[in-house]
């Protein structure tokens, strides 16, 4: 019967049930990161994918400029054949010579348009082969996310089973501890990052390292009640003559 058990056996029962849910806390800490982390990974590959569709639209807007730039440019060397072809029927030098000058016009602008169209090419040239690298760089990013969600997944599966044996192990050692100091216990845990029950190390807590008292020490040494730390309120134990059972 639980009422029967000393103070000693019950530090005792709780140091055991405190490694089990240590372990538990760290477990459920892992499992609960884990959405996140993926949501990360995802959002991540997310954004590589939009920065592409981005830079292959503005491929695309270039290369329409291109495109536009020849038809103007096409559309000008047909007007200066058609200008050639009626210097032949002009009469006067005065528009032979104004004729000419509007050639010269032509020309110039198509060697301005020429001048920019190669300047498109390149940037055209350098566009597609950085869009080629990144979709290169996002497929083995896309890889070893894959990887890495499987390896998660395998993980949780880790964790559900060892969660599995550790409430086990757990129900097994619960019945045993005073209901009322199992509450406390638990409390404590809940508030205390899954750190109940701590050993006292040269006269600090263990938990939260603040010095404790003499009359702690000595209260807790005589484990005739149950001694918790006045700063962070976990349940303390001095480590000789602790049997664990
Ligand atoms: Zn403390």
């Amino acid at each position: 019967m639980p009422q029967q058990k000393t103070i000693k056996d019950q530090i005792g029962l709780l140091i055991r049930l405190q490694v089990v849910d240590g372990e538990i806390y760290i477990l459920n800490r892992e499992k609960q990161d884990m959405p996140g982390h993926i949501k990360s990974i995802e959002e991540s590959l997310e954004n590589k994918k939009t920065g592409i569709k981005q830079a292959e639209q503005s491929l695309k807007n270039v290369q329409v400029k291109l495109k536009e730039k020849e038809i103007s440019l096409q559309q000008k060397e047909e007007n200066i054949k058609k200008l050639q072809n009626q210097l032949y029927q002009i009469k006067t030098n005065k528009e032979y010579a104004a004729m000419l000058k509007e050639i010269e016009g032509l020309k110039a602008d198509n060697s301005l348009i020429e001048e920019e169209m190669l300047r498109l090419m390149d940037e055209i040239e350098v566009a597609k082969k950085k869009i080629a690298e990144e979709k290169e760089l996002f497929k083995k990013e896309e890889g070893a996310a894959q990887k890495e969600k499987d390896r998660v997944d395998v993980r949780a599966k880790e964790i559900e089973a060892r969660s599995k044996d550790l409430s086990w192990q757990r129900n097994e050692i619960v019945p045993n501890i005073d209901k009322q100091l199992l509450a406390k216990y638990e409390r404590v845990l809940k508030n205390k990052d899954g750190l109940a029950i701590v050993r006292i190390e040269n006269s600090a807590c263990g938990g939260c390292h603040m010095n404790l008292p003499p009359q702690v020490v000595s209260e807790s040494k005589l484990k005739e009640e149950i001694v918790t730390c006045g700063s962070c309120n976990r349940i303390l134990y001095v480590d000789d003559n602790v049997e664990i059972n």
